[in-house]
């Protein structure tokens, strides 16, 4: 099984980083029109779709104006194109789990994500407690749930608060400012957190959680709860693109030597259950979470955030979906050459 996963890790990673060279000289041909022409292409071709609904599983996410719907591309040089509601501040939720692993590896190295967590998707939901009794890791992966407290639970920390800091800063840095928790959000999420207090248990059972619980619960509840807009996703997704340093602050949060595993990572898990249906139709790796947003990378490039509540059965914001899928079609930057959509 270990073995499967090196091997298919190591062909991701060798795809990544021939598209990293050939993505670089696509680059030049992209001007800033274009990436304006299609920012406002994706807010009026989706703007008006109403199709799905905002997650309620936490009650608070019901709450959010449906409506809202903003597009931001971010380039690996810091310019900013955007349509929409770009300045509303909503919880990172899912969006958060790949930087986070970023954080284990730039303390720990790669190997401690598949070994510690692992790096297969689940093909199940991303709560799924079911992952966890039938995959030998686990945690499976770092975008599901179990993998992403886990995750948190691997940080060196003294304290929970030391964690904390730690798991902040990091999504701070990748961000380039300061950012607060949405309390409201975080004591929703926490009061109803049964599932993955459930999860949390069972991985310390199995000796998968390296941290008490309850604390990694916490920690990982909070860092769901943290307010960012469209824009800053948008920048956190270009640091990604721009080998692990953010454009805005110069800051380098990420070695880039570590750039193409988080990627994989993105791109074979990062819209659980759906992870193979996106790359098929959009190809690019992603995140999703569940208060409506979306980054997508185009390594060595660009990277493309959206927000909207909405969303379809498996958890994936559907106009923000939509609009990735436009962007990359008429950019032709599909990691694998121009997907269709279709
Ligand atoms: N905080 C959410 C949860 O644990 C994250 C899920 C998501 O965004 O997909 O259920």
């Amino acid at each position: 099984m270990l073995n499967k996963a090196r091997s298919r890790i190591v062909s991701l990673v060798i795809s990544l980083c021939f598209l990293l060279v050939s993505h670089s000289v696509l680059a030049a041909q992209i001007s800033s029109a274009d990436f304006q022409r299609v920012v406002d292409g994706a807010y009026k071709k989706f703007k008006d779709l109403k199709e799905g609904a905002n997650a309620n599983y936490i009650p608070i996410l019901d709450t959010v104006p449906s409506d809202l719907f903003g597009v931001v591309i971010a380039t690996r040089d810091g310019k900013i194109y955007s349509a929409g509601e770009t300045r509303y501040e909503f919880s990172i939720q899912s969006v958060s789990k790949p930087f986070t692993a970023s954080l284990i590896m730039a303390q720990q190295g790669p190997r401690a994500i598949r070994e510690k967590i692992g790096v297969e998707p689940t093909g199940l939901p991303f709560n799924s407690r079911l992952a966890l009794e039938i995959y030998d890791s686990r945690s499976v992966n770092p975008s599901v749930n179990a993998g992403a407290i886990a995750a948190v639970s691997l940080v060196k920390a003294d304290s929970e608060k030391d964690r904390w800091n730690q798991v902040n800063g990091n999504i701070e840095a990748y961000a380039g400012r300061k950012l607060k928790v949405l309390e409201e959000v975080y004591d929703s999420e926490y009061e109803t957190a049964w599932g993955n207090r459930a999860i949390a248990n069972l991985l310390y059972n199995y000796e998968r959680l390296y941290s008490d619980p309850e604390e990694a619960l916490r920690v990982y509840t909070r860092q769901c709860s943290i307010g960012i807009n469209t824009k800053d996703l948008a920048i956190m997704g270009a640091t990604l693109a721009n080998e692990g340093t953010n454009p805005i602050t110069g800051k380098k949060v990420l070695n880039s030597e570590h750039v193409p595993e988080l990627l994989a990572i993105m791109a074979a898990t990062g819209f659980y259950d759906e992870s193979g249906e996106w790359m098929y139709s959009a190809g690019l790796p992603s995140k999703t979470g569940v208060g409506g947003g979306i980054v997508a990378v185009v390594p060595g490039q660009f990277a493309i955030a959206t927000f909207s509540p909405r969303l379809n059965p498996a958890g994936n914001s559907i106009r923000g979906m939509k609009a990735i899928q436009f962007i990359a079609g008429e950019l032709g930057v599909g990691l694998y050459g121009p997907n269709k959509g279709e």
